[in-house]
């Protein structure tokens, strides 16, 4: 798939601190998870902007040095990371131009679906684009506009874009922090004396200890300059729409978004399978990390142990850093070892947060039984993944979703466990505590809140590709 269209990200902004760049670094280094491809940071020292942005891990690609090279009391940051592709440094955030109005930096979390139009609209009448990612298109909207300030040119370029983005924007003297209106991916303010800080998680303001003020509302914009913090809702309402899936594999359990700690939820989501599909087994075993909250909600409410039957190197980069499905098998191995002595004649139930593809699931499946496991009970705190996101989260095209293809019968003898349940889709919105219909839930129902023609969904994946 893309490396353009298919990733997530994180951010991490500050304005009007003296160590802008450090804290962004360390903002960064917590949202590590969201991102391991790439990472940049850019700052201001109220005359330009100084930007630094590498392949790579947070911790690998700012020394010392690099950080003395990144001055000025505000700076924006952003990890990214993408499944295959083009891993090419021109597309690593933040973007910073300098145009007819002064510098400008932006980074990007979400996907924008009607970027292509644009992008073919801009070049025809004559942009040169520097990168294949779509923020930015943003960037040459912005720059095409008259408005006389930097958030009304934001405003403008943001009513003609589609999809999913929070977005950071770093001008020499001023933050422009904004959630698009559906409000698909988080973001949260924080302050610390007179200083202003945003994220992508309230983790990332923990380890610098900011105190979080609240989230940044769907649809609003925030703008901190020497004159305070200025929050506008430029945008015409609409449902909101939060992803479902931060809660359930992609945000830091110990963060607070949409309104609810993650682990808490995720607990919640463990309990809750194992009403819908409890297991006759000996242990709960999680797989790392991902299937840690839901397996101790799992096994508390089931009454079974919780154990770990499987143990992770932390020292090799998550299986999907790979780009080929021939090193994600052997990412598997070199990643995840079972604990024999434990599991040998037990009935076990494995617990994870999700099935994608099914690689790993299986690879883990066998793993668990060659360690002697009498009986495999996988449970899975999450509904099939049927369909793509196009908002922000790195899935791979439909037709490799197992989910979207085969029934939960032939999943369970592909993956080779003795019995596979999934959470139901009522279960998973009952522990979100979704009333009003508030989230996304695309990936497992295929009805996405922007709409598409549907032959986009898989040719969009594609697109910037193809160039
Ligand atoms: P698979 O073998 O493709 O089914 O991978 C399943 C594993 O991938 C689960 O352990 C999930 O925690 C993890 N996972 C789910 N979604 C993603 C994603 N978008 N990016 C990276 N890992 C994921």
């Amino acid at each position: 798939m893309s490396a353009e269209w298919g990733e997530h990200c994180g951010l991490f902004g500050v304005y009007g601190h003296p160590e802008a760049a450090n804290v962004t670094y360390l903002g960064l280094y917590a949202l590590q998870h969201r991102g391991q491809e790439s990472a940049g940071i850019v700052s201001s020292d109220t005359h330009a902007l100084h930007s630094y942005r590498n392949m790579g891990l947070v911790s690998e690609i700012f020394t010392r040095d690099v950080l003395k090279r990144l001055p000025g009391r505000s700076a924006i940051g952003h990890v990214r990371y993408s499944t295959a592709g083009t891993s090419d440094l021109k597309n690593v955030q933040p973007f910073t131009v300098h145009y007819a109005r002064g510098g400008l930096g932006i980074a990007h979390n979400g996907n924008l679906t009607n970027a292509h139009i644009l992008r073919d609209e801009l070049e025809a009448h004559g942009s040169i684009f520097q990168s294949t990612m779509d923020t930015e298109v943003i960037i040459h909207l912005i720059a095409l506009s008259n408005e006389h300030d930097l958030a009304s040119r934001v405003v403008g370029a943001l009513k003609r874009v589609n999809g999913a983005y929070c977005l950071l924007f770093l001008s020499e003297d001023e933050m422009i922090a904004v959630r698009d209106p559906h409000g698909f991916r988080p973001l949260v303010l924080g302050r610390q004396k007179n200083a202003y800080f945003v994220a992508s998680e309230t983790c990332a303001f923990d380890l610098i200890g900011v105190e979080f003020e609240r989230e940044i509302e769907p649809g609003e914009m925030v703008v901190i300059n020497e004159d305070g913090l200025h929050s506008f809702y430029p945008f015409i309402p609409v449902r909101t729409s939060h992803c479902v899936f931060e809660f359930i594999y992609f945000a830091r359990p110990d963060s607070f978004i949409f309104g609810r700690n993650v682990y808490g939820v995720r607990r919640e989501l463990g309990i809750q399978l194992a009403k819908e599909h409890p297991a006759e087994a000996d242990i709960v075993i999680p797989t790392p990390d991902s299937g840690f909250s839901a397996a101790i909600g799992y096994g508390h409410q089931s009454n079974i142990p919780i154990e770990l039957g499987l143990i992770r190197n932390h020292y090799v980069g998550r299986t999907f850093i790979e780009p080929k499905q021939s090193i994600r098998h052997f990412g598997v191995k070199i990643k995840l070892n079972p604990v024999k002595e434990l599991i040998k004649e037990k009935g076990v139930a494995v617990i994870d947060d999700s099935i994608v593809r099914a690689t790993t699931s299986r690879k883990i499946i066998k793993m668990i039984r060659r360690a002697g496991a009498e009986r495999i009970h996988v449970r899975i705190s999450s509904p099939p993944i049927t369909h793509p996101c196009f908002f922000g989260i790195d899935t791979p095209m439909k037709s490799e979703l197992i989910g979207s293809s085969h029934a939960i019968e032939e999943i369970n003898r592909y993956i080779t466990s003795d019995t596979l349940g999934y959470l139901s889709l009522e279960g998973l919105k009952r522990c979100v505590g979704d009333n009003n219909s508030s989230f996304c839930y695309a990936c497992f129902t295929g009805d996405y809140s922007i709409k598409f023609p549907s032959m986009m969904e898989e040719s969009q994946l594609r697109l910037y590709k193809a160039r």
